[in-house]
Parts: C-alpha cells; structure tokens; sequence
C-alpha cells in the first residue's frame, strides 16, 4: 500500500529503513536510529518538514513495488524475480575474497566497476568507525573504500541515502544495497530518469531480514564486551566463509581485547534473527529481483568449517547485469562457472518458502485491518499455495499471535538511540 507521507510509511510499519526519503531531503528529513524499531526516517517539524515528506514517497518502495515490468518467462523467473544466468564464484583477488562474506563476487564487481571506468564511484555501506555498532551511507572511489564494506553487516543500514548525492551531482554511480533498497533505488531512478543515467550498475545482497540494535547488543553481551569497553570492530562474517562473529574494543585500562569468535549459525541462529523488524517478515523480496546482479550465499555447497574459502552464488537479472558479470570473468577479476539458473532454488530452500509464507502473513494483516505492503504482479499467492497446510495456517495464525503480542496496531514512534 502506499502511505500519504514517510511519516505514515514509519507509523504503520511499512518503511524498511532504506533512507532513500533521507537522500532527496537532506536538510529536512534524517535517518535516526531507534534500539527497536530500528534505522528509520523522521521529518523537521513544521510545513517544509511534512511537504518533504509527502514528495519523498516518490522515491520509496516500502509499501508498494510493481513486479509488472520484470521479464518473466518460466517458473525459475516467476519464483525468484527475473533470473537472466547464474554462476558459482569468488573474487580473484585473494584479500576480497577473504575479507567478503561468502566469496567477495560483490566487492570484486564493485572494484571492476571503478577499474573497467563503468562508474566512478560506487555508493556502499560501511560500519561507522566512531561506534561500529552502527553504520553509514559511504561513496567508495578506489579498492581501500570498497573494502571498508566487504562483510555482511546483519544489522540496520540505510545505503539508498546516497541516491540524493548522486542525484545533485555528476558522476556515474554504482549502487549496492538489500533488495528493499534496490527496491527504492530503482523506484526514485524511474521517478527521476536523470538519476537513472547516473546509475550504471546495482548490486542486490540477498537478505532474510536485518536485526535492530537490540540485537546487537545481545551479540556483544554474548562476545563478552564489557559495557565500559569502547568497541572498536564488530564483524559478523567474512574473514572465511561463513566467518566468524568477532568485536574488538578498548578496556578502562586503555588495552585493546579481541573477543573470540562464534559461528554464523550461533549468532544469526539463536541472537539475531529473531529480533527482525516486522517489515522484514512482511518483506516478498530477499533475493534482489530489482537490481542487475544479486549476490547471496550457494548454501546448496556448504563450507564445511567457519571460516573456509568463500563462494558467491551470482544471480544475473537483466541483460546489463549479465553482460557484466561476464566481462568481470572475461577481465580475471571474478573466478566464476556458470549453473543452471534453477541453482537458486537449491541455494535459498528457506526463502522460497518464507516468499509463500508472505502472503498468508500480509493477508492475515489485512483481515484485520492493518496495512500491508503490495507488490503488484509478484503472483504471492502461487507460492503460498504451494505450501505445505499446516505452514499455509501458520503463516495466517502465526501472524495473528504476533499482531497481539507486539500490538503491532499501535503506531510506531521512534527515538533516537544513546549508548
Ligand atoms: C542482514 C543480512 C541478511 C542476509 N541474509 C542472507 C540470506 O538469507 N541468504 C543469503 O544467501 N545471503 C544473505 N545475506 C548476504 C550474504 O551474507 C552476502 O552478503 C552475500 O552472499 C554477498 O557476499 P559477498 O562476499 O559477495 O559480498 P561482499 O564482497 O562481502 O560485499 C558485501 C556488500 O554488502 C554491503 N552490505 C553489507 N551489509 C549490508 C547491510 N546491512 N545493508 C546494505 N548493504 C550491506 C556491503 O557494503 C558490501 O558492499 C545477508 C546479508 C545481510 C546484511
Ligand atoms: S524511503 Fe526508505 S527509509 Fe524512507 S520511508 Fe520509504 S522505506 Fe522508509
Ligand atoms: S528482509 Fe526485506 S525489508 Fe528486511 S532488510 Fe532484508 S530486504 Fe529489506
């Protein structure tokens, strides 16, 4: 659905914190981040505030997107978004390849953006180094910037803040983000063509929801920093594939500790994800079906340690993104062979499932009553009925439980977080 204002997108739970609102209007909304609800928009009080925020709806894909125009022609296309090729591969590029989250194939096709001429910068996130708990819209314009983002960061971030950037300045721009915000990147590129032109190239992460900063918390308990310790790092993958959860801080005596590490599976499986916003369980895109490339794990093939060689599972979803990943292999930059396209359904069982799963949730919501984002022309309820009953009548009964048990009629109010 679409709300009258970004302030209406934040109350009724349909905003998915991609800050593209807070790129058009700079100086009169900001990206504030809230412990629970997480990185969200809020507009200056007063008439220019609520007037940006009503014309910065034009930008966002939080409660509306429209699958209407995506080249579908089979049933790989119709479940997963368009699926144009896929490859198995890693950045050639040892260092990327080490420092990515599964085989660094993102950072390595960011890196050839810039060295092929394709963009002169690529718009990224990054954690911010005065508090790594959070993290930042950053422009990259060389392999050292890149690198600041190689690594999953399961944890709110806001890249489509760049858009506003690229689009007051000149240069051609590529773009990384979740789906939700390639999602708005590709919604403001239609509103504004002329920001179109200064987009090369987007890059999707697939992604099955981002935690709050409660969350965060909860892992660094778990890693054992101190509440007066001043954390320096956190990561939660790369280094190896999957990669290890890690923070380093600055104890009251002035020494630097490193925690040790525990598994992608303990920290995703049993601390973070379960304090996913309820956006993302609404959300009918974790793979990326809006941008040219989409990038996720091929867990079809899993490492068999924590921190083994990585690899990247590449999607290609239109001719553009095809042609260049291809010119990433041709160039040695990415080591890549191709697979069927179906490889995705193998790779991503859970999100297929979570996709049909979709639809029963935001059904259950409008029944009684309660927004819901729509995605025009996805064909949702296909996948819902290819459900098993009993997650068919999970996905509606389930829904309805944590409707009472968050009170997820209220409207949501954010505030700003403090450590
Ligand atoms: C919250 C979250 C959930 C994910 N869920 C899944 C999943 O269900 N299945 C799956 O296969 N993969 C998932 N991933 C993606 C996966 O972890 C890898 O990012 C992906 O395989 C790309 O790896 P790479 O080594 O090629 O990328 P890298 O070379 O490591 O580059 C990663 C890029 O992602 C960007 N990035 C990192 N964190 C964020 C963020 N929070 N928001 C926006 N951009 C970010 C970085 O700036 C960097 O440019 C998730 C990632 C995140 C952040
Ligand atoms: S543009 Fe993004 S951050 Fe702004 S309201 Fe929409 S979804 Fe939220
Ligand atoms: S699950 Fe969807 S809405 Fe949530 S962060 Fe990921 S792509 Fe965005």
């Amino acid at each position: 659905m679409t709300a009258a204002s970004i302030t209406d997108m934040v109350a009724r739970n349909l905003c998915t914190g991609c800050g593209a609102c807070a790129g058009a209007f700079p100086d009169l909304i900001r990206m504030v981040d809230d412990p629970v609800n997480g990185r969200r928009p809020v507009a200056k009080p007063g008439p220019e505030g609520r007037r940006a925020a009503q014309e910065a709806t034009a930008w966002c894909a939080g409660g509306s997107t429209s699958w209407e125009d995506l080249a579908r022609a089979d049933a790989v296309d119709r479940d997963w978004g368009p699926v144009l090729a896929a490859w198995e591969g890693w950045a050639a590029d040892d260092e990327i390849r080490h420092r990515g989250s599964s085989g660094g194939a993102v950072t390595a096709l960011a890196a050839f953006a810039l060295s092929s001429g394709a963009a002169d910068g690529v718009a990224h996130i990054a954690a911010r180094a005065d508090d790594p708990r959070l993290n930042a819209a950053v422009i990259s314009v060389d392999r050292a910037g890149l690198l600041r983002g190689a690594g999953s960061r399961y944890a709110q971030a806001s890249p489509a803040e760049s858009l506003g950037t690229i689009a007051r300045g000149a240069e051609k721009v590529a773009f990384i983000g979740k789906p939700c915000d390639v999602a708005s990147a590709r919604k403001a590129m239609e509103a504004d063509p002329s920001l179109g032109a200064k987009v090369p190239l987007t890059i999707a992460i697939f992604c099955a929801g981002a935690p709050n900063l409660v969350a965060t918390g909860r892992l660094l308990d778990r890693l054992g920093v101190p509440k007066d310790g001043r954390l320096v790092d956190l990561r939660y993958r790369g280094q190896g594939w999957p990669g290890l959860m890690q923070a380093e801080w600055i104890d009251a005596s002035g020494a630097r500790q490193v925690s040790a590490g525990i598994s992608y599976a303990e920290g995703w499986g049993t601390i973070l994800q379960s304090e996913r916003r309820w956006r993302c369980r609404v959300c009918a895109d974790h793979a990326g079906a809006f941008a040219d490339i989409a990038v996720g794990d091929p867990w079809h093939a899993p490492p068999e340690g924590d921190t083994d060689a990585g690899r990247s599972l590449i999607v290609a979803r239109t001719p553009r993104g095809e042609a260049f990943v291809e010119a990433a292999i041709r160039a040695g930059v990415l080591v890549a062979e191709r697979r069927p396209r179906d490889v995705i359904a193998r790779a991503q069982p859970n999100l297929k499932a979570t996709h049909g799963a979709v639809w029963g949730r935001r059904a259950a919501m409008r029944m009684l009553g309660l927004p819901a984002p729509r995605d025009r022309g996805q064909g949702l309820m296909r996948l819902w009925l290819g459900l098993p009953l009993r997650q068919k009548a999970q996905s509606v009964a389930g829904t309805w439980k944590r409707v009472l048990r968050e009170r997820l009629w209220r409207r949501v109010r954010i505030a700003e977080s403090s450590r």
